[in-house]
């Protein structure tokens, strides 16, 4: 680590995430980290180079820390940050159409105040549930390397003990791979081979410490999958009610 404790090696990040004490530390800790030199270039250059639309903004340009309830009983994980959505705003999902679709379905079950989701001091706040990533810097082409992935992962890791959620909601067959290979390497029993993605699959892990995690696969909230009607409100909404009778009221 430099001077600063900023994060500049994969052991670093053991290092930092082992040493956050609460989900405050982790969340602080987060966004100074440069241990991905590939991704500290990209997120960089994207925050330079702008879309257009956003060319007045200062992008955040940084890792992107999870964001909701801190005792969340469930989580969302997505795969990374969005370029020009998160990667812009700094809060995961904020500022783009998947976080639209996806914040919008958490207001209709209970999860979130509002149903948008635009910058991070929009009067959002979420309830039960957190939204966080395996990889926490936006990668070019939405593509991490397995390296980088295992870089990123003891945030998660750390996230996870301190959160302790009894349910995962996991968006898409990428980031249901990332999950279950950065669970496996942070403690967690995950079966070989690797049960399959898929909308609907659930399955219950057991971690390092013996805790239950149920695991829910859902399509990726992407436009990709919304605007063709691969994923709609009422299939995410089924799996968010599945969620909350698994995680809340269950
Ligand atoms: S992806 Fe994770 S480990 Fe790599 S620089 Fe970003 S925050 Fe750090």
């Amino acid at each position: 680590m430099t001077p600063a404790g900023v994060p500049t090696t994969p052991e670093d990040v053991v290092r930092a995430a082992a040493g956050a004490r609460d989900l405050a530390a982790l969340d602080a800790v987060v966004p100074t980290c440069r241990a991905c030199p590939r991704l500290v270039a990209w997120r960089e250059l994207v925050g330079v180079e702008k879309r257009a639309a956003f060319r007045d903004e200062t992008y955040w340009a940084r890792p992107v820390p999870g964001f909701g309830d801190p005792h969340a009983p469930v989580l969302v994980v997505g795969l990374a940050p969005a370029a020009h959505g998160a990667n812009r705003t700094g809060r995961m999902f904020t500022g783009d159409r998947s976080g639209d679709f996806l914040f919008a379905a958490m207001h209709r079950t209970g999860f979130a105040n509002q149903a948008t989701s635009t910058r991070r001091d929009d009067g959002l706040t979420l309830t039960d549930i957190r939204v966080t990533a395996p990889v926490r810097c936006a990668p070019p082409a939405n593509d991490p390397t397995p390296e980088e992935r295992r870089t990123c992962g003891p945030y998660l890791g750390r996230e996870l003990a301190l959160i302790r959620p009894r349910v995962v909601v996991v968006l898409g067959a990428f980031g249901w791979q990332a999950l279950l290979t950065t669970l496996a390497e942070q403690g967690w029993h995950v079966p070989r081979p690797r049960p399959r993605f898929g909308h609907g699959a659930e399955l219950v892990l057991a971690g390092p410490d013996g805790a239950e995690l149920v695991v829910l696969g859902c399509f990726h909230v992407s436009q990709q999958n919304t605007f063709t009607g691969r994923l709609t409100p009422e299939m995410l909404d089924a799996v968010l009610l599945r969620a909350r009778r698994l995680g809340v009221t269950g």
